[in-house]
């Protein structure tokens, strides 16, 4: 389970699309027992504020076409096809992030989100 302190650092690889300043602050919003929390994220320089979920279970699910992206995702670092979803976050209604990790060297990184359809 990923903790605020670390969403928080991963947080710092995107810019507020306000201010663009790369710092944010991680508070929990919604707390569920079985650990699904939602968060927020607020900006340090604007206080612009996003929410983050770490619910990717039920997510992918859901979402059985983001399943087999992460499947088929090549890791930037060592190229090997197959990340974890480590969490999301809506950053502005036009802009989704998805936070990965690869399974096979562990290294982090993020991408725009595939494939959402904004109505
Ligand atoms: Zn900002
Ligand atoms: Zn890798």
């Amino acid at each position: 389970m990923i903790t605020e302190e670390a969403i928080q650092q991963r947080l710092g690889a995107i810019a507020c699309p306000i201010c663009r300043k790369q710092d944010f602050l991680v508070r929990i919003k919604t707390e569920s027992p079985d650990g699904e929390n939602v968060y927020t994220a607020i900006c340090a320089g604007c206080r612009y504020n996003f929410p983050v979920s770490t619910e990717n279970k039920l997510y992918q699910l859901s979402n059985p076409d983001t399943a087999s992206w992460l499947k088929g995702f090549p890791c930037p670092e060592c190229m090997t096809r197959g990340v974890e979803l480590d969490f999301r976050c809506t950053v502005t209604v036009r802009e989704s992030r998805i936070f990965l990790r690869c399974k096979s060297c562990r290294h982090e990184f993020n991408e725009s989100m595939p494939g959402e359809a904004y109505e």
